[in-house]
């Protein structure tokens, strides 16, 4: 008796959320009796479903479907705005705000000049600033799923600490420091692993990608079926610090030839005293001191790429704040990986990732958004 009702339970539950799944996927509205028709379920149980839906707020009319003569279709569509996330980004310089959808569009964006350091004062900015965020945009905090917080760290759910965070000089630091000053459910997350989420929710791809961070640090994440390979001391993925060049540039790590040290963006920019903007700005120029750069600096992020993909075969995204310039270059990348492999047709398994600059930010504010996704 106990073990059917259970069952009758279950049942009713993934019913729900099908019908909920069907209409968050779909490219558009639906009518009742699409949603019936694709997954084969009864009309009055689709009809339950959506009442029940309808009641919490989650869906919402689209108008009438004019497609059909006669009598007009009511069409169904997911309300995304109904609730929302925010994720926080922590670096050594900034503070970044965002709050994304249910379809992980972004509301709102602040980026924010602060310098991190470990203390009160530090984390009361961030929670004053995140409540000023949230009054600017007029968001309402019932309508709030949690905040994330990402940072360049190595985070020790279990333990509860944060185990090192080498630019932000941070030793076995408690989480429970930079929880506790925001009053709403608060989940902490590496930055590369939640980048490596963020652009896994655009991926469409086989089930695992490596995802390659280039910004003023190079690092990224193995995603292998939505999650993060974190690896024995959740140190897996850090690309950045593979080595390419024995004995070669200063890293800031401390030692030599790793790829950070030649595919930071700053060597795009810092280092020659310009942004990132003017260096491709000079490049299209055909600035010829700026075009060699720009060779070394190919040349180094084809080795290391072919290098990753020698190692595990899977797809390739690069994220960061260079993707947007990267683009037109890919042809040319794409051929330097085609003359380094062994194997024909292997240049096809990189891409650029969507979400620039902000995929940590995203990815960490996603974490609230599956859960809610996966519990409907
Ligand atoms: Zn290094």
């Amino acid at each position: 008796m106990e073990r059917k009702r259970i069952s009758t339970t279950e049942l009713r539950k993934q019913n729900r959320n099908q019908v909920f799944r069907i209409i968050y996927d779909a490219e558009g509205p639906l009518t009742k009796q699409e949603i019936a028709k694709r997954l084969h379920m009864s009309l009055p149980t689709v009809t339950q479903n959506l009442k029940e839906l309808f009641d919490e707020n989650i869906l919402t009319d689209a108008g009438a479907d004019e497609s059909t003569g006669g009598r007009k279709a009511r069409l169904i569509t997911l309300n995304k705005n109904v609730y929302f996330s925010v994720g926080i980004e922590l670096s050594p310089k900034h503070i970044r705000f965002i709050a994304i959808n249910l379809k992980a569009e972004e509301l709102a964006y602040e980026k924010l000049e602060y310098p991190f350091s470990n203390t009160p004062e530090y984390r009361m900015v961030y929670a004053k600033k995140l409540e000023e965020f949230l009054d600017r945009f007029g968001f309402s905090r019932e309508r709030l799923l949690g905040v994330g917080i990402t940072m360049p760290g190595i985070i020790n759910e279990q333990e509860g600490i944060v185990e090192i965070a080498p630019v932000l000089q941070l030793h076995h630091m408690k989480l429970s420091l930079l929880t506790e000053v925001i009053p709403y459910p608060v989940y902490v997350q590496n930055d590369a692993s939640a980048g490596g989420v963020a652009e896994w929710w655009n991926y469409d791809g086989p089930s695992a990608m490596a995802y390659v961070f280039l910004g003023k640090g190079v690092g990224g994440a193995l995603m292998i079926d939505g999650k993060p390979f974190e690896g024995l001391n959740r140190r897996s993925a850090e690309f950045g610090h593979m080595c390419i060049h024995p004995g070669g540039k200063l890293c800031n790590c401390g030692r030599q030839g790793c790829f950070e040290s030649y595919c930071s963006s700053s060597v795009l920019s810092d280092d020659l005293g310009m942004d990132i903007k003017d260096f491709f700005q000079r490049l299209e120029e055909k600035d010829p001191y700026i075009m060699g750069v720009w060779n070394q600096y190919v040349s180094h992020l084809v080795t290391a790429i072919h290098n990753i993909h020698m190692v595990l075969d899977c797809e390739i995204v690069i994220g960061g704040i260079l993707t947007p310039y990267l683009e037109d270059h890919m042809p040319m990348i794409r051929k330097k990986l085609q003359e380094k492999s062994f194997f024909p047709d292997e240049e096809r398994y990189i891409h650029l990732g969507r979400c620039q600059g902000k995929a940590n930010c995203i990815g960490v504010a996603l974490h609230f958004i599956a859960e809610f996704l996966e519990q409907i």
